[in-house]
């Protein structure tokens, strides 16, 4: 017996009819958001998830009331006025090739269930990494995120740097293993370093300056001071583009602290990779070819539904060192193995991801995409302009590229950090704008991250009004 509900949903005639509402469904949320004619966000109590959302699963609800639910619930990133955390506004085009990846459900682990992811991975590593100036031998592949990114490339640096076999002996195997990072380093740096098995204390914390880039003179110092308290660093991961303010540490002298003490140099371009495909920003990276493992986020600050994450390696034979480890049904030993991509990724079964970014890559060129990260790197210098323009607002800093942190100057007598939060709230429960806040140094600063090349210089000033006048 089978089920007509199910049988429906299996039905291609029913996809297609769905499916074309759904796409006009979508095209016009776009146009809306585009024109800015329906909210950047929707703030929902969380106290009411359980009725927006029920586990109601008897069947029969109306796929097109949830598509639309689901619109009217979510924040709208290709809203221009979407100006908060590091997420784009994916290219409708390239989100056909997340569709286009679901049905064909091939797996990334191995190279029968994925010729073409990959050949797309293949394809998007090299070009990617020569664009990042790593080294003929480099290679690399495309994984489900930053976070896991990073954790594969320091079980990589882990494995070959730590002076015995981690894999075989476990973690404690020899001296307590550690890396450095900057106070600035997104958390996933110290989470890969605990997941590790280093504890706390193998995450050694190394001073930023004023722009909040990973001091050369510190790293030196903590390393010696590491090796002296009995740690044995394995690696140091430097920061292309940090979260909280978008600072580039200087790569070119932490390559040279790393060669002259034989540490791994991990880079997390999570956000700043990007300006490789800019001659004109290019230099914000200079000394990431040095690097032996380098992070860019395809799903940060190009125009990519997530997740779609480059792991590059200089040597490409390094990447079998995250995973020291035979799945002989799997991945038949003696193979050269190298179009098996799970013998060196954390996940198993993993999409398509590369197709993604593949297709929006062969379509528009990467010339085109240049200019989409060189408008946002613009749209921070033009928000910074009129920041230091206003007499209300003040900088935390000159920003380096598209992430802004600035303040609005409280009322006499007024907790700045207080105030800053609740303008924030105001405006972004208004459904105007999404701005975000972090803390430097103790204080609460207004975060942008222009991640919306639509975005105009009218809506930046709108945004600075909003938040004067909350
Ligand atoms: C976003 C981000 C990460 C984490 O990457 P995910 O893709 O979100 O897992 C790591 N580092 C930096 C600098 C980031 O901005």
């Amino acid at each position: 017996m089978t089920d007509e509900r199910l049988s429906a949903a299996r039905d291609p005639e029913q996809f297609r009819e769905l499916g074309h509402e759904v796409i006009d469904r979508l095209a016009d949320h776009l146009t809306a958001a585009g024109t800015r004619a329906i909210p950047v966000s929707h703030p929902l109590d969380p106290s009411g998830m359980s009725e927006r959302w029920p586990a109601d699963f008897r069947g029969g609800a109306d796929p097109l009331a949830l598509v639309n639910q689901m619109l009217a619930e979510s924040t709208v990133t290709h809203q221009p006025r979407y100006v908060g955390h590091q997420l784009p506004a994916p290219l409708p085009l390239a989100t056909l090739g997340s569709l286009v990846s679901a049905v064909v459900n091939g797996s990334g682990a191995i190279y029968e269930l994925s010729q073409v992811g990959g050949a797309c991975e293949l394809a998007l590593s090299k070009h990617l990494a020569a664009r990042l100036c790593m080294p003929e031998t480099s290679g690399g592949m495309i994984v489900s995120g930053g976070t896991i990114a990073t954790l594969t490339a320091l079980l990589a640096a882990r494995q070959a740097r730590a002076g015995f076999d981690v894999w075989r002996d476990g973690a404690h195997g020899g001296p307590p293993l550690a890396l450095l990072t900057s106070d600035q380093t997104h958390y996933s740096t110290a989470r890969a370093a605990q997941i590790m098995g280093f504890g706390q204390g193998g995450t050694i914390s190394v001073a930023s300056d004023e722009r909040f880039r990973m001091r050369p003179d510190a790293l030196s110092a903590e390393i010696t001071a590491a090796r002296a308290r009995g740690q044995h660093p394995v690696a140091v991961v430097a920061s292309a583009g940090t979260t909280a303010t978008g600072a580039f540490d200087p790569l070119e002298q932490i390559a040279d602290v790393c060669a002259e003490e034989g540490l791994w140099l991990h880079v997390d371009a999570a956000h700043g990779g990007s300006a490789a495909l800019s001659p004109k920003l290019a230099p914000q990276l200079a000394g990431i070819g040095r690097a032996d493992s380098v992070v860019w986020d395809l799903h940060k600050t190009l125009p990519f539904p997530a997740l779609v994450s480059l792991l590059a390696y200089a040597r490409a034979r390094d990447a079998y060192g995250a995973f020291a480890q035979q799945a002989e049904y799997l991945f038949r030993t003696g193979d050269a193995g190298d179009e098996n991509m799970g013998t060196r990724t954390l996940e198993c079964t993993r999409p398509m991801l590369s197709f993604v970014a593949y297709l929006g890559f062969a379509t528009v060129g990467a010339d085109g995409l240049r200019t989409h990260v060189e408008r946002l790197w613009e749209l921070g210098q033009e928000l910074a302009g009129l920041v230091r323009e206003s007499d209300d607002f003040e900088l935390a800093l000159e920003p380096e590229c598209n992430i802004v942190c600035f303040r609005h100057r409280p009322p006499e007598g007024a907790d700045s950090d207080a105030h800053q939060e609740r303008i924030r709230i105001a405006v972004n429960a208004s459904g105007e704008f999404y701005v975000v806040q972090t803390k430097l140094r103790g204080v609460t600063w207004l975060r942008c991250a222009l991640m919306n090349a639509a975005t105009t210089r009218d809506d930046l000033l709108a945004l600075l009004a909003a938040l004067r006048s909350a």
